[in-house]
């Protein structure tokens, strides 16, 4: 799957400044490190696109990247940096808890997470809040070339079953190896089937 043009939009400090257009968009989240900027890079086959979400002053802002001019990838700042509402617990951007449950062009999210780690409290946390919104979400396990698949396996079931606590359905799952550029079609089906929808 190849897209014709792929450029970086702009860059929102909050939901205000959030593009005006009406174009599906498709999210990504999760803790720095966990592979975001390589697995966007994957996707859209642009060695250096997610370079501007690294950017200084920019890795806190909303990224949106225009994809054949049909439908936005959006690059959300890592959780567990910022202010969040007292009676929360959570600790992320307040931006992108006012675009996550506002958004109407919003198609899913993609919530990344690292296959190699045991539940992280903070992952937890952050998917009980998304799944109190109504936007779409999956599950992508990234890195999965660093481990056997039956430890990636493992891992996710033992993920799901830390979420079966509090989400009433189990949310839809991916793998991802950027080194493998596993999951790369499996993923842009599910985008295109969202776009298209
Ligand atoms: P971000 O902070 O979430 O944007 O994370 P990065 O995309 O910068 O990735 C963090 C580190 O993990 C980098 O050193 C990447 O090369 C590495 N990395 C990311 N994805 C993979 C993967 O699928 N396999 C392997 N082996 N390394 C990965």
């Amino acid at each position: 799957m190849k897209f014709k043009s792929v450029r970086f939009a702009l860059s929102a400090k909050n939901a205000a400044a959030c593009p005006e257009w009406e174009m599906p968009e498709i999210a990504l989240i999760g803790r720095s490190n966990v592979g975001k900027s390589t697995l966007i890079n994957l996707l859209t086959s642009k060695e250096n696109l997610a370079k501007v979400s690294a950017t200084p002053g920019k890795t806190q802002l909303l990224n949106f990247f225009v994809i054949d001019e049909q439908w936005a990838l959006v690059d959300l700042p890592g959780y567990g940096f910022a202010k969040v509402a007292k009676d929360q617990k959570i600790d992320f951007n307040e931006a992108v808890g006012d675009y996550l449950s506002g958004r109407d062009n919003l198609m899913t999210v993609f919530v990344l997470i690292d296959s190699r780690l045991p539940p992280q409290r903070i992952d937890l946390d952050f998917l009980h809040w998304l799944g109190g919104c109504s936007v779409p979400f999956s599950l992508i396990f990234t890195k999965t070339d660093k481990q056997s698949t039956g430890k990636t396996k493992a891992s996710i079931e033992t993920f799901l079953q830390a979420t079966d606590a509090f989400l009433p359905d189990r949310p839809g799952v991916f793998t991802s190896s950027t080194k493998d550029r596993e999951g790369r079609m499996e993923i842009l089906r599910y985008i295109r089937a969202r776009v298209e929808a």
